[in-house]
C-alpha cells in the first residue's frame, strides 16, 4: 500500500538538540494523537507518540513511514498530553524529552511484538476488593472531605502528623471510586520507602486495585504497574515524584501527601515540580471534575499564601487523633556548653530517665559519617576532595574518607600529606560519631527489664543494603532498638509507638546556611520530627510522661523556636512571608536560573554573561532582572566548574516570555567561540535551592 497520511510523531530529543516541533512521518491513513509508534530516527528506530495537530509542512527531502503502530495500546488520552505540553513550554524543554521522559523506560525496549506479549499476560480489570472497614470519621475529618468534593480550587489540607489527614485521603478516593466505576486516583508521596505504612493502609482498604510506582522498582515491574495505570486496572496509582506523569485516562482525584517535600522537585532534566504539575494536571481535567488535595503539617510558603489569597481553598484538620500530646520544646543554649557538646548534660539526664521507664527517644544529626572534615592541627591541612570544592567526609568503622558530592573515596591517611604530622583529628560530628557516643555514655544504663539500652543508626550509609531501612524500621516498631540515631531520614512518616523524646542535637547549620529556604525547611523538619513524639496517648498516659521536643541550639533567641514551642505553623509562616514581601522574594517573586558547567570557572562565567547580554531586547524583558553570573556555592563538583545567573520578575507571564525568547539565543550562543568549552547548561524554572 502507498502511504497517504502525514503524521506528527513526538521523538526522544536529547536535552538541547533544539528540536522543538514535532517530526512528520507518512502512514498509510491518520493516527489519533497519543498513539505509540516506532520511527525511523537517523539509523535508529526509536519510539514516539502521535502528536496532536498538523504535521509541519514537509520538506523537499522524501518522508520516511512509520515503521511500527502499536494498535493494541489505547492511545495516551488528551489529558496527559496537556500535561506533558505544558511542563515542555513551562520548563523550557523540547517536547520530545519530556514526553518521552515520562514514558517508563521498559516501553523504549519493546515491539509490538514483544508488547502484545506482555499485554496478553495482563490481569483483567479488577474492582476495588475491600479488606477493611473504614473507621467513622470525626467532625473535622468529615468537614474536610465535604469540602474536598465540593472544592473549585486546589485544597489545601492543613494538619499536623496525627491528625487524621490520610483517614480523609482514603476515603476521598473510597468515594471517588464508588462514583464512577472506572475513577483513578493518584497519590502522590515523597519516598515511598520512608513511608511503607501508607502504602501498605491503601492495600489494606482497597486491595490489588493499588499499584505503586517509584524507582525502587524493576524496570519490569514499573512497566507492569505503568501499563495498569494506562489500561485503567490500576484504579489507585501511589507514587513518587515521576509517578505525576503516569498514565491515568479517567483520573478523578490526585493528592499530594507531605506537599511541602523538597523531593517533588526534580533536579536532573525538566526540573520540574511535581506538586505543582499535579495541581496543572488537575486543573486541565476540571471539567470532568478532577480534585487536587495537598496535605502538610507545614505546607510551602508558596502553598501557604497561594491558600492566603483564596487561589487554593484552606482545610485544617486541628487536632491531633487520639488525644496524642505535643511535646514541649525545651532549648539547650549551645554558647553555655563547652565546644562540641553532643549530648547537653540536660538533655543526657532526660534521655537516661526515659529509656530507663522503657521509653524510646529519637535523635536527630543532620550529617553522615563520623565527622564532615579530618584535619592537622599542626598546619592546618583539612581533607579536601581533589574534585570538588568540599570537604572528604571522615567514615571511621570504614576507615574511609568518602566525598559526598562525586563518590571519591580513599583511605584515610596515616600521617599530614602536607608536613607528616602523624596526630590528625576529626571535626565536627556526624551521625556515626553520635551513635558511638550515645552507646558510651548510655553503657550502665539498664532498661526497666534489666537488659542494655540498645542503639541503632539510620541515615543513607546504614540503609544502603536490600530491605536495611525497612528492617531498622521494623526493630524500633516492635521495640527492639530504644535509641535510633539518624539523619532527616527518622523524622519522616514513621509511626513509632514508645517514642516519648526527639532531639535535634544540632541543626544550626541551617541558620547559617546561604539558602533562603533554610528557616522554612528547618522548621518543618523539627515540627515533623517533633511528630514522631508522644504519638501513643494510652502510652504516655500509662507512662504517666509528657513527650519532650529538645533542640541544642546556639540560636535560642531565634523566632522560629518562639513558633516552634506554640507548634504555630501559621505564625511562623506569616513572618517569614513577612520578610519575604519585604524582600522581594517567592512567592513575592518569581524566578529561574541559567546554570552552566566548564572545567574552568572563567568560562562558564563568561558564557553566562554573554547569556545575559542576548536577553536585552527580548520580551518581558524590562520587567525580568537578571543579576551578575556567580560561582554556585558548591562551584567544583567531580572536576567541572559550575555558575549560574538567576532571573526575578512579579510577573510569572514576564519571565516566561522572557525565557521562551532566550532559549534559541543561547542554543546559538553555544554555537559560538563564547560556548566554547561550556559543557553542560540548564534552565531551572522555579528552583528551589541555589
Ligand atoms: P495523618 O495522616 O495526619 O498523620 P492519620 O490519618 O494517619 O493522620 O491518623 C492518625 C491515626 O489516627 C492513625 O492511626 C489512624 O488510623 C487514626 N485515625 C484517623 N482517623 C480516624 C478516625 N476517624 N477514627 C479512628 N481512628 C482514626
Ligand atoms: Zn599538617
Ligand atoms: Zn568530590
Amino acid at each position: 500500500m502507498t502511504p497517504s497520511a502525514q503524521v506528527a510523531v513526538v521523538v526522544p530529543t536529547p536535552a538541547h538538540s533544539e528540536l522543538h516541533a514535532p517530526l512528520t512521518y507518512t502512514h498509510d491513513t491518520p493516527l489519533p494523537a497519543g498513539t505509540l509508534v516506532r520511527v525511523p530516527l537517523g539509523r535508529r528506530t526509536v519510539l514516539g507518540i502521535v502528536w496532536d495537530g498538523a504535521p509541519a509542512a514537509p520538506a523537499t527531502a522524501t518522508l520516511r513511514a512509520v515503521a511500527e503502530v502499536w494498535s493494541a495500546l489505547p492511545p495516551l488520552d488528551a489529558g496527559w498530553r496537556a500535561l506533558v505540553a505544558f511542563a515542555a513550554r513551562y520548563y523550557q524543554r523540547s517536547l520530545g524529552e519530556v514526553a518521552l521522559a515520562a514514558l517508563p523506560p521498559a516501553l523504549r525496549t519493546l515491539d509490538a511484538e514483544a508488547l502484545a506479549r506482555r499485554l496478553a499476560r495482563a490481569p483483567s480489570p479488577s474492582g476495588p476488593t475491600a479488606q477493611e472497614t473504614p473507621p467513622a470519621l470525626t467532625a473535622d475529618q468529615t468537614q474536610a472531605l465535604q469540602a474536598i468534593e465540593s472544592a473549585m480550587r486546589p485544597v489545601l489540607l492543613f494538619g499536623a502528623t496525627g491528625s487524621g489527614k490520610t483517614e480523609v485521603y482514603l476515603q476521598a478516593a473510597a468515594r471517588t471510586l464508588a462514583r464512577d466505576p472506572q475513577a483513578q486516583v493518584l497519590v502522590l508521596v515523597p519516598e515511598i520507602n520512608l513511608t511503607p505504612q501508607l502504602l501498605a493502609r491503601f492495600q489494606a482498604r482497597f486491595g490489588a486495585s493499588v499499584v505503586a510506582l517509584h524507582s525502587g522498582l524493576t524496570p519490569a515491574q514499573r512497566l507492569r504497574h505503568w501499563l495498569a495505570a494506562h489500561l485503567g486496572q490500576a484504579r489507585i496509582v501511589l507514587g513518587t515524584r515521576t509517578a505525576v506523569w503516569a498514565s491515568l485516562p479517567r483520573l478523578r482525584l490526585i493528592v499530594v501527601d507531605e506537599e511541602h517535600d523538597p523531593s517533588y522537585k526534580s533536579q536532573e532534566g525538566a526540573r520540574y515540580s511535581a506538586r505543582d504539575l499535579a495541581v496543572v494536571r488537575a486543573h486541565h481535567l476540571a471539567a470532568a471534575g478532577c480534585r487536587v488535595v495537598l496535605g502538610s503539617a507545614t505546607p510551602a510558603l508558596e502553598t501557604w499564601h497561594a491558600a492566603e489569597q483564596g487561589r487554593y481553598q484552606r482545610i485544617e484538620l486541628p487536632v491531633r487523633m487520639g488525644g496524642a500530646h505535643w511535646p514541649t520544646l525545651r532549648l539547650v543554649d549551645l554558647r553555655q556548653q563547652p565546644r562540641g557538646t553532643l549530648l547537653a548534660p540536660p538533655l543526657r539526664a532526660a534521655l537516661e530517665a526515659r529509656l530507663a521507664r522503657g521509653e524510646q527517644a529519637l535523635l536527630l544529626l543532620n550529617r553522615r559519617g563520623y565527622a564532615p572534615v579530618i584535619a592537622c592541627g599542626d598546619c592546618g591541612w583539612k581533607s579536601g576532595c581533589p574534585h570538588c570544592s568540599a570537604y572528604l567526609v571522615y567514615h571511621k568503622r570504614e576507615r574511609a574518607l568518602r566525598c559526598h558530592h562525586c563518590g571519591h573515596a580513599q583511605p584515610v591517611p596515616r600521617a599530614c600529606p602536607t608536613c607528616g604530622n602523624v596526630d590528625l583529628a576529626p571535626l565536627g560530628r556526624g551521625t556515626e560519631q553520635l551513635e558511638e557516643h550515645v552507646v558510651q555514655a548510655l553503657a550502665e544504663l539498664r532498661r526497666p527489664d534489666g537488659g542494655p539500652v540498645r542503639v541503632g543508626r539510620l541515615d543513607a550509609d546504614t540503609a544502603r543494603g536490600v530491605g536495611a531501612l525497612e528492617q531498622t524500621l521494623a526493630a524500633v516498631h516492635r521495640g527492639e532498638l530504644d535509641v535510633l540515631v539518624g539523619t532527616q531520614m527518622v523524622a519522616k512518616g514513621h509511626d513509632f509507638r514508645r517514642i516519648t523524646l526527639v532531639a535535634a542535637i544540632n541543626p544550626d547549620g541551617a541558620l547559617y546556611a546561604s539558602d533562603w529556604r533554610a528557616p522554612e525547611r528547618l522548621f518543618a523538619l523539627l515540627l515533623q520530627a517533633a511528630g514522631r513524639a508522644g504519638r501513643d496517648a494510652a502510652f504516655t498516659a500509662a507512662q504517666g510522661t509528657q513527650p519532650e521536643l529538645w533542640v541544642q541550639t546556639s540560636q535560642p533567641d531565634h523566632p522560629l523556636f518562639a513558633a516552634l514551642a506554640r507548634h504555630d505553623y501559621p505564625g511562623f509562616a506569616a513572618q517569614q512571608l513577612q520578610e519575604r514581601r519585604a524582600a522581594g522574594m517567592p512567592p513575592f517573586a518569581h524566578q529561574a536560573l541559567l546554570r552552566a558547567e566548564a572545567r574552568q570557572l572563567e568560562v562558564a562565567l563568561a558564557w553566562l554573561q554573554h547569556a545575559a547580554a542576548c536577553a536585552d531586547d527580548l520580551p518581558g524583558r524590562p520587567q525580568v532582572t537578571l543579576y551578575a553570573p556567580v560561582p554556585m556555592t558548591l562551584t567544583r563538583v567531580a572536576g567541572v566548574e559550575r555558575a549560574q545567573l538567576l532571573l526575578e520578575s512579579g510577573s510569572r507571564a514576564a519571565l516566561q516570555a522572557l525565557l521562551a525568547a532566550w532559549l534559541p539565543c543561547l542554543h546559538a550562543l553555544r554555537r559560538t567561540p563564547a560556548g566554547r568549552g561550556v559543557l553542560r547548561w540548564a534552565i531551572d524554572v522555579d528552583p528551589l535551592g541555589y
